[in-house]
């Protein structure tokens, strides 16, 4: 089975732009950015998306959602900014690690695609 690409990026086995680290989540640039600002927020442990995750990630994944303020301010968010997940196969989820994306830095539009 091939490797996960963000844990071989949170066990730093490929490169990335990392933004943000912790023990428990890691920030990195998006590769292909949708905003001039975009970076993946996603927990280091293996979740293959919010669908996955049990009753005992319930603090990581708290703790995530409580950093990315944080996250938004280094990177100069002042105006606000937009974060996404991705769920599943209508959700148009690419990489089955859970990650949510972090775009600021333009104007959002709504609907999304
Ligand atoms: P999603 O479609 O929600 O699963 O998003 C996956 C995101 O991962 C896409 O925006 C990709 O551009 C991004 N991506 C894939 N591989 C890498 C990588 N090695 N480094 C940074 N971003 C990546």
């Amino acid at each position: 089975m091939p490797k996960c690409i963000f844990c071989m990026i949170a066990n730093k086995e490929i490169p990335s732009d990392i933004v943000y680290e912790d023990d428990q989540i890691l920030a990195f640039r998006d590769l292909e950015p949708q905003a001039p600002v975009h970076v993946l927020i996603v927990p280091k442990k293996h979740i293959a998306s919010l669908d996955n995750m049990t009753q005992e990630d319930q603090a990581l994944l708290g703790y995530l959602m409580y950093k990315v303020p944080d996250i938004a301010k280094e990177l100069e968010l002042v105006n606000g900014y937009r974060l996404v997940n991705n769920c599943g196969e209508d959700g148009m989820q690419t990489v089955h690690h859970l990650h949510f994306h972090l775009l600021g830095k333009r104007k959002m539009t709504w609907p999304p695609g």
